[in-house]
């Protein structure tokens, strides 16, 4: 019997790459927004990274006709009061690129004392299918902003993120010491148990 195809709504090459090592063992097949015709994109008018994630698999849901997998997440830096947050993607414009974003809270974040530096990662998951929100979950890392960005591994904010259990970036971790401790690994651990279940009462 062929497996279900579930859509994973992103087009973030780094997002794609995590959740596909986080969900590799589900009975599911995951395409991605690059296997399906061109569809809008909604805009992420939301105020909260709960909001957006349900806003994104409600329109590409909609969209697709498939069951769908939306996440939204960012960084929010507790100095510039919680800034970039829903923003993260577009913060200095969107043709910024990462290391001037973060070269910027970097900037911003200059002789600061370690304890005025914490920030966090949050991913929050929601999951449409047939018009109807059938579940939601969030994960969160607590974490501080380096110096200056280290690492060449993961993407985004990684290289100034310093996750204090590892004393070091989670650009200059291993994939799976990111995944084991990051937002993203919390929310679709989460969503892999409900899969699970679902599966199991299908
Ligand atoms: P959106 O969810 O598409 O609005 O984009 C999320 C933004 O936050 C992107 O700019 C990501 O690069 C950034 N971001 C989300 N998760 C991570 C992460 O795990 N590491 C680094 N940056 C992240």
């Amino acid at each position: 019997m062929s497996q279900p195809r579930w859509l994973m709504a992103t087009t973030n090459a780094g997002k794609l790459e995590e959740i596909r090592a986080l969900l590799a063992g589900e009975a599911i097949t995951l395409l991605s927004l690059a296997d399906c015709p061109p569809v809008p994109e909604p805009e992420e008018s939301g105020h909260t990274f709960a909001e957006n994630a349900r806003l994104k698999a409600l329109a590409y849901a909609a969209a697709t006709g498939l069951p769908t997998i939306a996440e939204d997440s960012g960084l929010e830096v507790d100095a510039m009061d919680g800034a970039p947050g829903v923003h993260s993607a577009r913060f200095l414009g969107v043709h910024a690129s990462y290391p001037e974003r973060c070269a910027a809270i970097t900037h911003r974040l200059a002789a600061r004392p370690e304890a005025a530096r914490s920030a966090r990662f949050v991913c929050a998951v929601a999951v449409v299918d047939q018009g109807l929100v059938r579940f939601e979950t969030a994960g969160v890392v607590e974490g501080l902003i380096a110096q200056s960005p280290a690492g060449g591994g993961g993407f985004g904010y990684d290289p100034i993120f310093v996750y204090p259990p590892y004393g070091r970036t989670l650009a200059e971790v291993s994939q799976a010491e990111k995944l084991a401790v990051a937002h993203r690994g919390q929310a679709f651990r989460a969503l892999a148990v409900w899969l699970r279940q679902q599966s199991a009462s299908a």
